[in-house]
């Protein structure tokens, strides 16, 4: 059992948890094995399996029926059949192993008249050792993880993801500061990030709402000429998009949840004289803000959206997309951008696939193409509605529009339905090479709309 003890040490310093065995034969050990299923990516590869493996090539037989095997702790039910197909001798373990031993502990494969007939069976030898090893390592274990946690998951809530800090390291463009609020009533925990740019005092602000599957990356090209102007720019990344915490439940998502976190949101920042910039789900979450606070809000950049009030059926490029993305859920957030958008670097696409290093967070991705209102009764389109005569009939302040043509979804047909329906929307700017994600040519966009709320003192580009 000692040597037994000094392959479980052999496996705790290679990552494994600590467990290790040996198999003896007429006073000699003929095979010796230390748990490694994370080294070798291998499930079976339990120190009892390495053990007896080692000691049939030994003997060249894959019967053990003389042989006596030594492990730290009580084997599981797939090394306890692989004892028993060995017609192992006896099996001596060290400490019992209440979740999953199956020599006594959850079960007892060993006593089982129909499937063993020779193997005998002894525990607890050397077991406070053997114990102590594998609960040194699991406190070891533990203790890391929670350093890990208040460093990079402090305060993280249980049913929610964080996206590592590494994945946003050095992006092309993206060079602000990251701000956090985890303490807004609808967040329940939950931390939403946002940037904050432009001096807090400024006399306008722009708020930049992003949609799926995009975050704040999406409105790096119109930034620095917000900024340029001496105004305050503040683009919050949506829960489960970007830097922000990502439930792990689609259902998470709902419409009016998201909505409230946005009123709470400007609300929290006391934000006034808001310049409002919409696009995609940022319109159509966004477009039903300003009727709940109409004096904080005195300009509107819309680009390709929509008002959801389910009163008309989803276009077949919605459809089509929604599809997609019930088919391919794990499809490629930079490769989409990249599609629409050739101007883009490879390094700027992959920007868009930071937020989202495995299934586990993307449940936002899933939940949001179905959660447009589709019906008059879907959750949120009776907000939509009310949006809608908000800003057909008391809508006091100034807007424009710009059209990204190539959009196969929210294109040219849907933004003058939208047009029509906004008191005083000038005729939209129409971007011929744009698609979708407008702001891709955020440039162009940015001095447009400054020039439009601005004539004095921003020429049109
Ligand atoms: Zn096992």
């Amino acid at each position: 059992m000692r040597l037994a003890l000094q392959e479980a040490r052999s496996a705790q310093q290679a990552g494994e948890v600590p467990v290790g065995a040996i198999v003896v034969h007429d006073g000699h050990v003929i095979g010796r094995g230390h748990n490694a299923p994370i080294d070798h990516h291998d499930p079976t590869a339990h120190a009892e399996m390495q053990a007896l493996r080692s000691a049939a090539a030994h003997l060249g037989n894959y019967r053990l029926s003389e042989c006596s095997m030594y492990v730290t702790l009580e084997p599981c039910v797939m090394c306890s059949g692989a004892m028993l197909h060995a017609r192992l001798k006896r099996v001596v373990f060290g400490a019992s192993d209440p979740k999953t031993g199956a020599a006594g502990s959850v079960l007892n494969l060993f006593d089982e008249p129909s499937l063993n007939h020779q193997t005998q069976v002894q525990g607890g030898v050397l077991g406070e050792a053997c114990r102590d090893l594998l609960q040194h390592f699991f406190q070891a274990r533990r203790t890391s993880q929670s350093l890990h946690r208040s460093s990079h998951q402090m305060n993280l809530r249980e049913d929610a993801v964080r996206t590592p800090e590494a994945r946003f390291e050095n992006l092309p463009g993206y060079p602000w500061a990251p701000h956090y609020l985890n303490d807004l009533p609808s967040l329940q925990g939950l931390r939403m990030h946002y940037l904050d740019e432009g001096p807090q005092d400024a006399t306008i602000t722009w708020l930049c709402l992003h949609g799926n599957p995009a975050w704040s990356y999406l409105y790096r090209k119109m930034l620095p000429h917000f900024l340029a102007a001496g105004h305050r720019v503040v683009v919050p990344d949506l829960p489960g998009f970007g830097k922000s915490d990502k439930p792990k439940k689609a259902s998470a998502h709902q419409f009016e949840w998201h909505r409230q976190v946005l009123l709470e949101f400007v609300e929290r920042l006391n934000l006034r004289n808001i310049h409002l910039v919409v696009q995609d789900w940022g319109g159509i979450l966004g477009l039903t803000l300003p009727m709940a606070a109409p004096e904080r809000y005195s300009h509107l950049l819309v680009m390709n959206t929509t008002l959801a009030t389910g009163e008309q059926p989803l276009s077949p490029g919605f459809l089509a997309w929604r599809e997609m993305c019930a088919n391919k859920p794990l499809f490629d957030v930079g490769r989409l951008f990249g599609r629409g958008n050739p101007h883009m670097s490879e390094a700027e696409c992959e920007a868009y696939n930071a937020p989202f290093p495995d299934a586990g967070h993307r449940a936002a991705l899933r939940a949001f193409p179905p959660m447009v209102p589709e019906f008059s009764d879907s959750p949120g389109a009776e907000i939509a509605r009310q949006a809608a005569r908000f800003w057909r009939d008391d809508w006091r302040g100034q807007s424009c529009m710009v059209v990204g043509e190539q959009d196969p979804v929210l294109g040219l047909p849907v933004m003058q339905t939208l047009q029509a329906q906004i008191r005083g929307c000038p005729t939209p700017l129409i971007l011929p090479q744009a698609g979708h994600f407008v702001q891709e040519h955020g440039e162009v966009v940015a001095r447009y709309a400054l020039s439009t709320f601005f004539p004095d003192e921003f020429e049109a580009p």
